[in-house]
């Protein structure tokens, strides 16, 4: 593994966001990042781990050493009466595992289509779009421990997930500790085992792993596992999918047909990173409690709102930023997407690109004006660096 100085990451972070990495490791192989974990070199080195770059904003030069993520290689685990159970390696490409899944007849995926990104990153923020997120078919997650290199196991209840949320984005939280895993362990084939045993098949070698700490920037997730159970089901709930089934006359489309809705519908709401620099949605969207939510609809009364199970209200942060005027402004390159107020854009391109400075004074800005007007503090997406 070679480390690279003065690195550039324009073309690793999906702003354009002109930064350097210090220096920058291509991780390809598990044992060789164990190997450097555990060299005196690497001890108590702040690092980044970065996948695909689509969820970063970059506010300078990164000191941290750079762990490039590009672990490649996915499977099926096994398949049994009840479903798939899928794999794939963190450096995997997000959408080309989802439409690799199809193409192999394993359903489940389609309404994840198109979210930039690596594997191994889908976890982190419990990435989601269109009525689903990744805990509803996520099964497990393999990672190395940053500080030991140590591998363990993680199922959905330990990675606790939320919305855009999960524990790789948190620092303490409350005490919980759990095995490693001997490498051993991890290349078992669980073909014999139940579905549901997979899960504890953890074994105990050196000390135990500490949740507690919580894992932003203290894991590096390597392997992320599916289960793609054989009775699909469409997942239609969200407005522009019934439109498409009607426009279609088409009720029960395929996971095939899904898929090629999201993407059609992706591709027209939000700018392809490769031609206008972002990160999807800049802020997560709110949730509040049904009196806030009265009350905001008092004074606004056509705040879009959606109810939530537990009788809070979840409020679209597109709509409020847009009813503070902020669609099409700018500060500096850094721009609010004319097509979407919830997305943050780099106006000036690859040339001459918006600072990550730019992008957080508007963000900033935004925060305060819509917090002025409906007392709601927005919560950034991305990752801020
Ligand atoms: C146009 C566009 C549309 C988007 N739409 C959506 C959407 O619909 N839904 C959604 O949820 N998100 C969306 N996003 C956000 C983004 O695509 C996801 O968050 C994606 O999972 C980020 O993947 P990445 O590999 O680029 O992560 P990066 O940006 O490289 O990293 C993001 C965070 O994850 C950490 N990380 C990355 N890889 C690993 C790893 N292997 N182990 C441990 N930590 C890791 C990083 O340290 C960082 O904190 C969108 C982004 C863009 C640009």
């Amino acid at each position: 593994m070679a480390i690279e100085f003065n690195q550039s990451l324009q073309s690793y972070n999906s702003f354009g966001i002109l930064a350097r990495a210090q220096e920058m490791l291509r991780v390809t192989h598990i044992e060789e990042l164990q190997t450097l974990i555990r060299s005196p070199a690497f001890k108590d080195r702040p690092r980044l781990v970065l996948g695909g770059g689509s969820n970063l904003v970059l506010t300078g030069d990164v000191k941290a050493m750079v762990l490039k993520v590009e672990l490649k290689g996915k499977r099926l685990v096994r398949e049994d009466e009840k479903g798939y159970l899928v794999e794939a390696m963190a450096g995997e490409n997000w959408h080309d595992f989802v439409t690799w899944t199809l193409d192999q007849g394993w359903p489940g995926l389609e309404n994840l289509a198109l979210i930039p990104g690596s594997v191994g990153a889908s976890p982190v923020q419990n990435i989601g779009a269109y009525g689903v997120e990744l805990q509803d078919r996520f099964f497990d997650l393999d990672a190395v421990d940053l500080s030991t290199g140590q591998r363990f196991r993680l199922n959905a209840a330990q990675c606790a997930f939320g919305y855009r949320d999960s524990i790789f984005k948190h620092g303490a939280l409350q005490q919980q500790l759990i095995p490693p895993l001997r490498d051993s362990a991890l290349e078992r084939p669980p073909a014999q085992k139940p579905l549901q045993a997979l899960t504890l098949e953890t074994q105990v070698d050196g000390p135990p792993i500490d949740l507690g700490l919580g894992l932003a920037n203290r894991a590096l997730i390597t392997h992320v596992r599916f289960f793609l159970p054989k009775k699909w089901q469409a997942v239609l709930d969200y407005q522009d999918l019934q439109k498409k089934c009607l426009e279609h006359a088409n009720p029960s489309p395929s996971a095939k047909q899904i898929y090629d809705w999201v993407c059609a519908i992706r591709r027209e709401k939000l700018p392809d990173p490769k031609v206008i620099g972002n990160v999807g949605s800049f802020f997560k969207n709110p949730t509040v409690s049904s009196e806030q939510c009265k009350d905001i609809i008092a004074r606004e009364p056509s705040l879009v709102h959606y109810p939530l199970l537990d009788g809070r209200f979840k409020l679209a942060a597109g709509w409020l930023i847009d009813a503070c005027g902020w669609r099409g402004k700018s500060i500096g390159m850094a721009g609010v997407y004319p097509k979407q107020a919830l997305v943050l854009i780099n106006k000036g391109g690859f040339e001459n690109p918006c600072t990550g400075g730019e992008v957080m004074t508007l963000a900033r800005a935004i925060q305060t004006s819509v917090y002025e007007r409906f007392g709601i503090l927005l919560e950034p997406e991305p990752t801020v660096l």
